[in-house]
């Protein structure tokens, strides 16, 4: 089976840093405040790679020195759930409907599946996808735990990954030995090899 494997955000749909104002508000603090518990979940995400919720809330406190609790937690994993799209890409729907066709498509993540399930949903996206793979199911990428799960028994050389994010996305990718397509939306490696800088391009190449 050939499957392709899209990287989420800044790939299918678009945020803007605005969004973390989100942070701030919902634990009732100051934007640094936001901000701080953004970057600690990032060094959990470093350190342990598998998103468990107490663990990752535990982690944060202790780094933080707070005592944020679960029901604050959902609280802002609901808030991103039903905001943080800026918009999606011109032609993704076409894209994807044309993929589908000849591809099993999957989405790996590095935050919440449900999170991002919804967030695809509410912008008709998920629909096309078979699973969406985040970091409460496998390591973070790059770790290879993700595209190891999703490439299954097809062969690698009928995989590719598609991100926005060289280190992470292509990283994971060039680890595992699959095929990787960088989503370089804003024009950013000009240099780099195998790049979109549309996503409509996919139907051409795919
Ligand atoms: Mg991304």
């Amino acid at each position: 089976m050939k499957k392709i494997i899209f990287d989420l955000d800044n790939t299918l749909l678009m945020f803007d840093e605005n969004y973390l104002n989100d942070y701030g508000s919902v634990i009732n603090g100051t934007y640094e405040d936001g901000l701080n518990l953004y970057n600690s979940i990032g060094k959990y995400e470093r350190a342990v790679g598998l998103y468990i919720k107490n663990e990752l809330l535990d982690f944060v406190n202790k780094d933080l020195n707070t005592n944020y609790s679960v029901d604050t937690f959902d609280k802002l994993l609901d808030v991103i759930s039903n905001k943080w799209i800026s918009g999606i890409p011109d032609g993704i729907e076409d894209t994807l409907k044309y993929l589908c066709s000849k591809y099993e498509l999957y989405v790996l993540t590095n935050w919440f599946s449900e999170c991002q399930s919804k967030r695809l949903k509410r912008v008709g996206l998920l629909k096309y996808f078979k699973e969406v793979v985040g970091t409460d199911k496998v390591k973070a990428k790059p770790n290879t735990d993700g595209y190891l799960y999703i490439i299954g028994d097809s062969k690698l050389e009928d995989v590719i990954m598609i991100g926005d994010n060289p280190d992470i996305d292509i990283k994971g990718a060039n680890d595992v030995g699959c095929k990787s397509i960088l989503a370089d939306y804003r024009n950013k490696y000009s240099d780099y090899d195998n790049r979109i800088t549309d996503i409509k391009e996919l139907m051409d190449i795919l």
